[in-house]
C-alpha cells in the first residue's frame, strides 16, 4: 500500500516493491482520490504549496518519487487511462534526467489546501446574556443551538491563514489574543496578521469578559461574573481546538467568490441620510471532486432581529442552520460587515428571524451555483496594521462628576472613571484600532475591522476600490465600540458617540476617525484592488 505524506506532499510505497496491481486499486490518497486503471493523482506539497501530479503508474511508484508532470483542468475527475499515465510518466522520467528531478510547479495558485471545523458553544449552565443593557438575569433556555467555525487556509511554508467566525454579540482582544498563544503553543505557526475572528453580534449569546463591560449600566453580581468567567474559558478551549482541528483537516480545495443581494437591512438612525448596504459576498469552498466543504457569506446588519433572553443565534445562526440544511456535508460560516447602523426590518418575531436566514441562504445557494462565481487562488497576503482613533477632549473634573449624578450606563460609566482618575490613572486619549487586510491574489481582498463599524466605511471602500473584488467584515478581532464615520460623528445620536459609555471608551472619536481608518485600508491592501478606473 501507499501513503501519502503531508509534510512532503508526496506518494510513498510503505509495502515491499512486490505491490500487486490490487493494491494500488485500493490506495485512497491524502486528496480523496481514489486510484483506479492507474489513473494519475494530483497532490498539494503542504512543504512548497506546488501543485503536482503523483504517480499513477505503479511501476514508477516503487520509487520514492513522486511525479511532477501537469495539471489537468478536470481536477473534478482526475481520471486518465493507463496509457496516458504511462506517456505522462515517461515524459517526466526524460525530463527529470535533463532536469535533475526538479519539481514542477504548475498552477499552484488554483488550489489551496483548506481545513474546516465546527464547535457547539452553547453552555450547559446559566450566563447572562450580552446585547441588552436592561437584561438583569442569566438566560432562560436554548431557542438556538450556536457555534463557531474555524476555516484554515493555505499551506505551512506560504503562511497559514485562519478564519473564525463566531455567535457572539462581542469578543474581546484578550480572548483573540489568548487562542493565538494556544494555538502557537500547539506547534502551528500562525502569524498575528493571518488570523481572523468575525462575530455575528447576535444579542442573544453569553456575554464575554472584557467586552461590552458597561452594557447594564452597574456592577455584575459576583456569581453572574463567575459563569460568564467560566464560559470565556470555555470558548477559548473550543476556538483553539477548533483552530487545531481545522489546520489537521487541510486538504486541496477550490476557492470561488462571488456577490448577491439581500433587502431585509434598514438604516436605523433617525437623521436625513439613510445609506444601505444589501451586497451579500460570499466564499466558496470545493473539494478537489467538487463537494461542496464551506460557505462563507457577509451581510452588513444587526443581529437584532429578537430580543428574547434564551440563546439564539438571530438571522446569521437561522442563514447558517438553512445553508448547512440546503448543503448537508459543507460548514455554513456568516460574518458581518458594516452595519452598526443597520437593522432588519421589520423585526421582533421569530417568523422573522427564520424567514431573514432563510432569505440570507437562498441567495447564497444562488450566487454559489450561478455562472458569476469566480476562481480565487490561495496564494493568502496578509497584512495588519494598528492605527489610535484619537478621542475628542475628554471631559474635565466637573463634567464627569455632573455626568456621575445621572442614571443608567452614563452615571455608571462617569462614577467608574472618577474612580480611575481618583486613583491617579490617566484616561486613554486613543483608542488604539488594528486592521486587518487579507489579499487573496488580486481576485479578492478581505478587510477585517473591529467594532461596530457605520454602512459609510463599507461603501467608501467599495467606491474607492474595485467592488466586485473587496468585502469588508466588521466586528472583527477585537470588541472596540461603534466606528461612526464623519458623517454619523457630525449627525451625533446613539452611533454617534452616545453608545461609546457602553464599551467604557471616556468620550466620543476626533472628527478625523474616518480618514485615518481609509488611510490605513488603503496602506494595507495593494494598489491594484483600487477601482480600475481609480488606478489609472
Ligand atoms: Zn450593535
Amino acid at each position: 500500500m501507499l501513503k501519502f505524506c503531508q509534510k512532503r506532499g508526496r506518494v510513498f510505497p510503505s509495502g515491499g516493491r512486490g505491490r500487486r496491481r490490487r493494491d494500488l486499486l485500493r490506495f485512497k490518497t491524502g486528496l480523496g482520490m481514489r486510484l483506479r486503471r492507474g489513473v494519475c493523482v494530483t497532490g498539494v506539497c503542504q512543504v512548497t504549496g506546488r501543485v503536482r501530479l503523483l504517480a499513477g503508474a505503479h511501476r514508477l511508484l516503487s520509487f520514492n518519487y513522486c511525479l511532477p508532470v501537469l495539471q489537468f483542468k478536470n481536477m473534478a475527475t482526475h481520471s486518465l487511462e493507463t496509457r496516458f499515465a504511462r506517456w505522462c510518466a515517461a515524459l517526466w522520467w526524460l525530463g527529470a534526467f535533463f532536469l535533475g528531478f526538479a519539481d514542477i510547479p504548475v498552477s499552484a495558485d488554483e488550489t489551496v489546501l483548506v481545513g474546516v471545523a465546527s464547535a457547539d458553544i452553547t453552555p450547559d449552565y446559566p450566563v447572562r446574556l450580552s446585547g441588552y443593557g436592561g437584561r438583569r438575569t442569566e438566560h432562560v433556555g436554548v431557542a438556538q443551538r450556536i457555534g463557531l467555525q474555524a476555516l484554515a487556509m493555505g499551506p505551512d511554508s506560504r503562511g497559514l491563514a485562519v478564519l473564525v467566525t463566531i455567535d457572539n454579540c462581542s469578543v474581546p482582544g484578550a480572548l483573540r489574543a489568548e487562542v493565538l498563544r494556544r494555538v502557537r503553543e500547539a506547534g502551528v505557526l500562525l502569524a498575528d496578521e493571518r488570523f481572523a475572528i468575525a462575530f455575528s453580534h447576535t444579542h442573544c449569546a453569553p456575554m464575554l469578559e472584557g467586552a461590552l463591560e458597561n452594557l447594564f449600566g452597574m456592577d455584575i453580581p459576583e456569581d453572574h461574573r463567575e459563569r460568564i468567567h467560566r464560559y470565556t474559558e470555555d470558548v477559548t478551549r473550543w476556538m483553539t481546538d477548533a483552530v487545531l482541528k481545522a489546520v489537521r483537516l487541510r486538504e486541496p480545495s477550490f476557492l470561488a467568490s462571488g456577490f448577491g443581494r439581500v433587502g431585509f437591512a434598514a438604516n436605523r438612525r433617525s437623521f436625513p441620510d439613510k445609506p444601505v448596504d444589501h451586497d451579500v459576498p460570499v466564499l466558496r469552498v470545493t473539494d478537489l471532486g467538487g463537494r461542496l466543504r464551506v460557505v462563507l457569506a457577509g451581510y452588513a446588519c444587526h443581529c437584532t432581529t429578537i430580543g428574547i433572553d434564551a440563546i439564539h443565534g438571530d438571522w446569521a445562526g437561522c442563514a447558517r442552520e438553512a445553508l448547512e440544511r440546503d448543503f448537508p456535508g459543507a460548514v455554513g460560516m456568516i460574518a458581518i460587515g458594516c452595519g452598526a447602523d443597520q437593522n432588519p426590518n421589520p423585526r421582533r418575531t421569530m417568523e422573522l428571524v427564520k424567514q431573514y436566514g432563510e432569505d440570507l441562504a437562498a441567495e447564497v445557494g444562488r450566487v454559489i451555483r450561478g455562472e458569476g462565481m469566480r476562481s480565487v487562488p490561495g496564494a493568502i497576503a496578509c497584512r495588519a496594521e494598528r492605527i489610535p482613533l484619537e478621542y475628542a477632549t475628554l471631559p474635565t473634573r466637573e463634567e464627569w462628576n455632573v455626568l456621575a449624578s445621572k442614571s443608567g450606563a452614563v452615571g455608571y460609566h462617569a462614577r467608574r472613571n472618577i474612580a480611575r482618575l481618583e486613583r491617579g490613572e490617566t484616561l486613554p486619549t486613543a483608542l488604539p484600532y488594528w486592521i486587518q487586510t487579507w489579499s487573496f491574489g488580486d481576485a479578492l481582498h478581505m478587510v477585517f475591522l473591529p467594532g461596530e463599524v457605520t454602512v459609510d466605511y463599507g461603501l467608501r471602500l467599495k467606491r474607492e476600490f474595485d467592488r466586485d473584488r473587496l468585502w469588508v467584515n466588521a466586528y472583527s478581532n477585537e470588541s472596540a465600540c461603534y466606528i461612526p464615520s464623519r458623517r454619523v460623528l457630525e449627525e451625533g445620536g446613539y452611533e454617534g458617540g452616545g453608545a461609546m459609555v457602553y464599551y467604557d471608551r471616556p468620550t466620543k472619536f476626533a472628527w478625523d476617525v474616518e480618514e485615518r481608518i481609509i488611510a490605513a485600508v488603503r496602506r494595507l491592501l495593494p494598489s491594484s484592488a483600487l477601482r480600475r478606473d481609480a488606478a489609472r
